[in-house]
């Protein structure tokens, strides 16, 4: 087995080599803990019948270690200057494909297509660029691929946010669109000083596993997150008030949702932030009729 990448002494020596400089406003905070890294890919529970997608690969400290746990490793980077690098770094492994592309604009389900032919289970296993966790997290969950679940490192306040649950103070709708689709939990929470540089806030790894069916059976699903995000739009406010004030005009308007609120069991002072996705699937159903167009 080769050395890993993922030291403070070969970073260093890499980035000299190739007179690299991190670009902050890509999100470049390098993982120099082979431990962490190690604890990573355990939490995702590849073998080598499994492939694994990759966002942004860096210098491929994650990489090489998804590389020797997986069958495949598909990974993207948007960093043209990190290609001829990893084509160093990860000349010990032959199974490994970078893809230089913006994973936001990529075709992914094309790319899982062509790559992992014949492999059922695919991770996404990501130290994510943190300026975008939240638009490629949805992208992956959203286009509806044939991904098993994601284990991601992200800012410790979006994890949290990721994994509440109701009643905490950290529940909203971005907890809602992801549990929707997955079953949340954050498992590792890391410190600063195992990156390089250092971020400004701390950090989790979350896993994310893909459930067989959303977590509850809407009418319309756009409309079910238009709900759910109009509940939270003020924190302080009731469901009732939030909800009159965000959803789109229209005739008798409060009335129409007292009496959703009423069939779906929802006290109408209740805040969003006490209600759970069978709850607020219960009332997207009630409103839908009222306010769809
Ligand atoms: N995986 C490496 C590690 O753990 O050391 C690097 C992680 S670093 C936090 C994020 C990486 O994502 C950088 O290599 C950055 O260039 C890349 N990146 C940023 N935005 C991206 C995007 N939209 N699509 C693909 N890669 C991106």
């Amino acid at each position: 087995m080769s050395k890993d990448i993922a030291t403070p002494i070969r970073t260093k020596e890499i980035m000299k080599k190739y007179g690299f400089s991190f670009k902050k406003s890509l999100g470049q905070n390098f993982l120099i803990d082979p431990n962490i890294l190690e604890n990573i890919v355990e939490h995702a529970g590849l073998t080598k019948d499994h492939g694994a997608i990759e966002v942004g690969p860096g210098i491929g400290a994650l990489t090489e270690h998804l590389a020797r746990a997986s069958k495949k490793v598909v990974s993207f980077e948007i960093d043209q200057r990190l290609l001829p690098i990893l084509e160093d770094t990860l000349s010990p492994y032959d199974n490994v494909k970078i893809l230089h592309s913006d994973i936001l604009k990529a075709d992914v389900e094309a790319v899982m297509k062509e790559e992992f032919e014949g492999t059922d289970d695919v991770m996404v296993v990501a130290n994510l660029p943190y300026y975008v966790t939240t638009p490629i997290i949805l992208k992956l969950l959203t286009e509806n691929l044939p991904i098993k679940g994601l284990v991601v490192m992200l800012q410790k306040e979006v994890a949290e946010r990721i994994a509440a649950r109701p009643g905490s103070k950290s529940y909203g709708s971005l907890s809602i669109a992801i549990q929707y689709y997955t079953e949340a939990s954050t498992v590792m929470i890391v410190p600063k000083t195992v990156f390089m540089p250092q971020p400004n806030v701390d950090s989790a790894v979350i896993k994310l596993v893909k459930r067989e069916k959303p977590a509850v059976e809407v009418i319309d699903e756009n409309f079910f997150f238009t709900v759910t995000r109009s509940s939270f739009a003020q924190r302080r406010k009731t469901i009732l008030n939030n909800l009159t004030s965000q959803l789109p005009e229209g005739k008798a308007k409060k009335e129409q949702i007292l009496s959703a609120l009423e069939s779906a069991g929802i006290e109408p002072a209740r805040r969003g932030e006490s209600l759970s996705i069978p709850e607020f699937g219960a009332l997207s159903d009630a409103l839908y009729p009222h306010f769809k167009n």
